[in-house]
């Protein structure tokens, strides 16, 4: 593609109705902003602002989420960073966005889960009110977290029935915390019967074992990554014929090493099995990926048409968490892209 067509796509991409399904508030910081709150509590960061996203692998891209997340100890600092969010959604002409928040990692928060959703859902709700998109909140576990801080997490989240948090998640490295799946049984069957959505993290940093339990311990609603669901044909049979979504981001993947190239990537793959695939950004302003970016650099490597890029818009309302009239919304417009 010349330049002068690539520009005019990204426009028309953008212009592409479409919802975002896997997305972390911790991964939405901008560089400026952590230089200047580090600033003003006279904290060093770990590297030089130009280098700041510059990371050796997924333990130390975690270890900086935490750091990253310490700064936000104030109300103002999260809507900030919610409210920053939702201009980000906008940017890339996205109507709805389910977004991941794990209270773990957000130190100056601990133990007032509360106030801290009021907190950010401040940020969202005054950007809806100013036109800006719609969002859902999925509240994560940790993987490292143990069976009763789990359930503990569902009991808050239940007895708050807080409008904005939409889901429960599970996220975190598994490469280091071994097979976690029996351990968070009990807690998502709980938030699925009061009526919360499910999903997990799983296909990473895990093989199709994770996947396979996110499925059958989890009952999760849609998995986060699941690439590698890939080298189980029987695991792709199974999400093609239950149609469960797998919220895939390449450009993460293949900056955090799962893939070496986006040629390798199996989202095509995995897509042409009729397993729903959507595009998502994971951590963006960390990731330095932009949802736009990844529909166009699919397009470009896979040679995906208009219609399959509509379908794969299609299947990111489909699996999100809005609410019908959201989705309705959002579908009617993609039918006129
Ligand atoms: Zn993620």
């Amino acid at each position: 593609m010349n330049p002068h067509t690539e520009t005019a796509d990204i426009a028309r991409l953008k212009a592409l109705p479409k919802a975002e399904v896997h997305l972390h508030l911790e991964g939405c910081f901008e560089a400026g902003v952590i230089r200047q709150w580090a600033k003003l509590e006279g904290l060093a960061l770990p590297r030089p602002e130009e280098d700041l996203f510059k990371f050796s692998g997924l333990a130390d891209f975690l270890g900086f989420l935490d750091l990253a997340c310490g700064l936000a100890s104030t109300q103002e600092r999260m809507f900030e960073l919610s409210y920053g969010l939702s201009q980000r959604l906008a940017a890339s002409g996205t109507g709805y966005a389910d977004v991941i928040f794990n209270p773990t990692h957000w130190h100056a928060w601990h133990g007032r889960l509360g106030a801290m959703l009021e907190a950010i859902d401040a940020g969202f709700l005054a950007a809806e009110q100013d036109g800006l998109p719609s969002v859902g909140l999925c509240v994560s576990l940790l993987r490292t977290q143990s069976a009763d801080a789990a359930i503990a997490l569902v009991e808050t989240l239940t007895s708050m029935r807080h409008p904005r948090v939409v889901a429960l998640s599970v996220d975190g490295n598994e490469a280091t915390a071994g097979r976690t799946g029996p351990r968070f049984a009990e807690a998502f069957r709980r938030a699925g019967a009061a009526g919360l959505r499910r999903t997990v993290h799983a296909g990473e940093s895990s093989g199709p074992e994770g996947v396979w339990d996110a499925v059958e311990l989890l009952g999760a609603d849609r998995i986060d990554h699941g690439v590698r669901a890939i080298e189980d044909a029987a695991l792709v049979d199974l999400l093609a014929e239950r149609q469960i979504p797998l919220g895939i981001c390449p450009t993460s993947n293949l900056v955090l090493g799962v893939y070496p190239s986006i040629q390798e990537h199996p989202i095509e793959r995995l897509r042409i099995a009729g397993v729903p695939v959507s595009l998502n950004t994971d951590d963006p302003a960390l990731l330095g990926a932009s949802l736009v970016g990844e529909y166009s650099l699919c397009r470009r490597t896979f040679g995906w048409t208009d219609d399959i890029t509509q379908a794969v818009a299609r299947t990111s309302i489909e699996a999100s968490f809005a609410d019908a009239h959201v989705k309705a919304k959002l579908l009617t417009s993609l039918g006129s892209w």
